[in-house]
C-alpha cells in the first residue's frame, strides 16, 4: 500500500511530494490534468511559449529557493518596475537600485509627481530592513488605505499602484491586504522578478522530476477506512494510508465537504503575435487610464525565445471575466491598443485568448485569520494548497513543505513561520 497519496500535481502537491519521497515515503501523485502544474503552466502554440496568463516568478521567494535548482531553470531577469502607457505618452519607472541607467527617465516620467518618488524611496527604505516575513504580521489594512497614509497621491494609486499591484493581486481597487502588498514589494526589492527562459512550466517539471506521477487520473471522492483511506478515482480505486489533498481551493472543498474555498478572483489573457514589436519598451506596460487592459508585457522583448524567429509576442492582462464573447473582447483590446500604437495595431494575430475563473482568491485585510489550516474533518487526510497560506508560488509551495512536514515530524519546516 502507498504510504501517502497526493491528490493534484500544483506547486502545492509536487511539493509535498517530492519533500515526502525525500523523506523516504512511498508517495504518488494523481492529477486529473494532462499536465503537471496546475495553474503554473506553460503550453506551445504555432512555435510560441505560452504561459497560462501573464505570471512572473520572484526569486526571492523563500520556499522556492528551498525546493529548486534555480540555476537550471535559466532563469530571466526582467526589466524592473515598469512604463505606465497613457495612450501614446509612456513613462518609464525603473528601480535606481536595480538599473541605475532607468534614473533620468524616472526621474522625468510625469506619471509619479516627485513628491510622490521620493514616497516610494522612503517606502523601500523602510520595508528592507526587517526580516521580509514579518512583515506578513502586523496592523492591517487596504493597500489603498496604507499608501494614502503613506501620503501618496490619487494619481500615484491611478498612474502605478493599481495597474502594477492589480497586475499580482489581480484586482486594482487595492483592497488586497497591506501586510502581502508590504511582502511583495519586499520580494521585488529583494530578487526583482525573473522567468524561467523555457517558460513557467518549467518550474513544476524541476519539481516532478523522480516522482511518480500518474496524469489524467481524477480523484471523485475520499473513503476512509480507519488506518487508511480509499481515493475513487476515473482510474479506478487506490488505498493510501494518508491523503493530503492538493487541489485548488474550489476542488479541495468539493472532496473534502468543507468550506475551505474562500472565493475566487478570474483574470483574462489575449496573445497577440506580430511580425515587428510595436513597442521597444521590454518593460511591463501599465494602463495608466481606464480601459479593460491592466496591463501587457511584449513577452518576446525581455524573454528572446519565446516567440519563433523574426516574430513578436504580446500578452494582455484584462482583469476579471469581462461578460463579452471573444471577437467583441477581442475588438474592445485592440480598440484601446490602437490608442497606444495608432493603425500598427492592425498587424497584431490574435493567438487566442485564456480565461482563468480560479486564479488566486481574494486576500482582503485580516484574510490570514479566516484561512483554513492543514488539517481536515476526514481522518487520514491532510490539505495543502495556497489556501492555507497565501495565493501565489510562496503560499501554494510552503504550503506543499508543512503538510509534508506534518506527516514527516519535520519540526524544523513545522515551526517556519509563512513566508519564511
Ligand atoms: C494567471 C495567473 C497569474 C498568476 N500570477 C502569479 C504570480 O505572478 N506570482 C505568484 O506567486 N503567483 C501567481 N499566481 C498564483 C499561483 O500560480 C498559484 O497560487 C499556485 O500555482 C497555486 O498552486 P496550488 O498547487 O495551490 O494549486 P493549483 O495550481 O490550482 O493546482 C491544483 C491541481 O490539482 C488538480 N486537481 C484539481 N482537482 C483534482 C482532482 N479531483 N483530482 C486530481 N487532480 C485535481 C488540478 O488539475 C491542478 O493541477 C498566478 C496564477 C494565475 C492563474
Amino acid at each position: 500500500m502507498l504510504d501517502v497519496l497526493v491528490v493534484g500535481a500544483g506547486l502545492a502537491g509536487l511539493t509535498a511530494a517530492r519533500r515526502l519521497a525525500q523523506g523516504g515515503r512511498r508517495v504518488r501523485v494523481l492529477e486529473a490534468g494532462e499536465t503537471v502544474g496546475g495553474r503554473v503552466r506553460s503550453r506551445e502554440v504555432e512555435g510560441f511559449t505560452l504561459d497560462a496568463g501573464y505570471q512572473v516568478l520572484f526569486p526571492a521567494y523563500p520556499a522556492l529557493r528551498r525546493n529548486l535548482d534555480l540555476a537550471a531553470l535559466d532563469l530571466v531577469p526582467l526589466p524592473s518596475a515598469a512604463a505606465v502607457r497613457r495612450g501614446k505618452r509612456v513613462d518609464v519607472l525603473g528601480s535606481p537600485l536595480s538599473d541605475p541607467a532607468s534614473l533620468p527617465a524616472t526621474l522625468g516620467a510625469s506619471a509619479l509627481s516627485f513628491g510622490d518618488k521620493l514616497r516610494v524611496a522612503r517606502l523601500a527604505a523602510r520595508l528592507l530592513s526587517p526580516p521580509a516575513h514579518t512583515l506578513l504580521a502586523g496592523e492591517d489594512e487596504t493597500t489603498e488605505d496604507f499608501l494614502r497614509a503613506q501620503g501618496f497621491s490619487g494619481a500615484a494609486l491611478d498612474h502605478f499602484f493599481r495597474p502594477f499591484f492589480g497586475g499580482v493581486f489581480l484586482r486594482r481597487d487595492l483592497s488586497t491586504s497591506a501586510r502581502l502588498f508590504r511582502y511583495y514589494f519586499r520580494m521585488l526589492m529583494d530578487g526583482g522578478a525573473a522567468l524561467p527562459r523555457r517558460g513557467m512550466g518549467e518550474i513544476p517539471a524541476q519539481l516532478a522530476q523522480g516522482l511518480e506521477v500518474r496524469l489524467g487520473v481524477r480523484v471523485t471522492r475520499l473513503l476512509p477506512r480507519g488506518e487508511y483511506t480509499t481515493a475513487l478515482t476515473s482510474a479506478g480505486e487506490i488505498d493510501a494510508r494518508q491523503v493530503i489533498v492538493a487541489t485548488d481551493p474550489p476542488g479541495a472543498a468539493a472532496l473534502l465537504g468543507e468550506d475551505v474555498s474562500r472565493g475566487s478572483l478570474g483574470s483574462t489573457y489575449l496573445y497577440y503575435a506580430s511580425s515587428r514589436a510595436l513597442d521597444d519598451q521590454p518593460r511591463l506596460l501599465l494602463n495608466g487610464e481606464e480601459g479593460l487592459i491592466n496591463n501587457a508585457a511584449w513577452l518576446s522583448r525581455a524573454v528572446p525565445g519565446r516567440a519563433p524567429q523574426g516574430q513578436h509576442l504580446l500578452v494582455v492582462t484584462v482583469l476579471g471575466l469581462p461578460d463579452l464573447g471573444d471577437d467583441a473582447l477581442d475588438a474592445r483590446v485592440r480598440g484601446e491598443l490602437s490608442r497606444w500604437y495608432g493603425d500598427a495595431s492592425r498587424e497584431l494575430r490574435s493567438l487566442g485568448i485564456e480565461r482563468i475563473p480560479h486564479a488566486q482568491f481574494p486576500q482582503p485585510p485580516g484574510y490570514a485569520a479566516t484561512l483554513p489550516g492543514h488539517a481536515t474533518r476526514l481522518p487520514g487526510v491532510l490539505l495543502a494548497s495556497e489556501i492555507t497560506s497565501m495565493s501565489g508560488i510562496q503560499g501554494a509551495m510552503e504550503s506543499g513543505e508543512k503538510a509534508a512536514a506534518i506527516l514527516l515530524g519535520d519540526l524544523v519546516a513545522l515551526s517556519r513561520p509563512r513566508g519564511a
